[in-house]
């Protein structure tokens, strides 16, 4: 009999409630290995309250998450983020002003001097950055600095991706190179990626699947191509009728 994959990332009916308004509504998303799921919806429909849930740093009211089958957080379990092994990145990820690059990178990571220059200098090798290893965060450019938070936030070797809207703050011209690039590194290292965003074509871009999500709800799923040629309703079409 052939086995089931578990997935990377399991989210099984989570709700999150604040002073009586249903900000996440029974929630369940899977993400397997080296995919990337897009959380997709308008400002305001709770894509960020359910990343930080994930990420630890909220609590659902109820709900369970599981990284590669192991209840991270439950009615009964609730593990700190740093135990999770869920690495976030969100758009004004600030990098340590006073710390260089190569030490930016290495901040988090357990191990001697030494393992931690090394691990550094081989991301910032795979973000083509490594000539910069030395520099400071404000002789960088945006994109540059970006790329060294990706760098960063993958260093611990995170199994899940959470990322908010991270490239929201670049100019178009930058954006397509990065969100490239940063997809390519995240699948190399076969770390599942739930992006949140607003923008149906960065979702169209990037996805293996997308959750639409509304009011709290997801409305739908599946793989790109079927959402933006199926949607469910009238209010799913519209949003993303201003791709062209
Ligand atoms: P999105 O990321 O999709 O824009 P959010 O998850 O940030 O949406 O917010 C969803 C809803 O929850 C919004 O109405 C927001 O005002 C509300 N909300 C978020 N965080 C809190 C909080 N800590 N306390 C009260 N309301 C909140
Ligand atoms: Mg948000």
């Amino acid at each position: 009999m052939k086995h089931q994959p578990i997935p990377r990332l399991e989210v099984s009916h989570l709700v999150r409630d604040f002073q009586g308004q249903r900000v996440v509504d029974d929630v369940s998303i899977r993400v397997m290995p080296g995919q990337v799921t897009c959380l997709l919806g308008p400002s305001g429909c709770g894509k960020s309250t359910t990343l930080r849930i994930i990420a630890g740093v909220d609590r659902q009211d109820s709900g369970t998450l599981t990284v590669d089958g192991e209840v991270v957080s439950s009615d009964d379990i609730h593990l700190p983020p740093e135990a999770r092994s869920v690495g976030l990145m969100f758009q004004d990820f600030a990098l340590f002003p006073h710390l260089c690059v190569a030490d930016n990178v290495g901040f988090g990571l357990s191990g001697s001097r030494k393992e931690k220059r090394a691990r550094a200098h081989e991301l910032l090798d795979r973000v083509g950055l490594l000539g910069d290893a030395g520099k400071f965060p404000h002789q960088l450019s945006g994109g540059e600095q970006q790329r060294v938070a990706l760098a960063r936030a993958i260093a611990p070797r995170p199994r899940v991706m959470l990322m908010d809207e991270p490239f929201s703050g670049l100019d178009n011209r930058l954006r397509d190179g990065i969100r490239d690039e940063t997809l390519e590194v995240l699948k190399d290292e076969g770390t599942a990626v739930l992006l949140v965003t607003h923008e149906p074509e960065e979702a169209m871009r990037m996805a293996d699947n997308i959750a639409l999500m509304r009011g709290g709800k997801i409305v739908q799923q599946g793989a790109p191509y079927n959402v933006y040629n199926s949607p469910v309703d009238k209010a799913a079409a519209a949003f993303f009728s201003d791709i062209n």
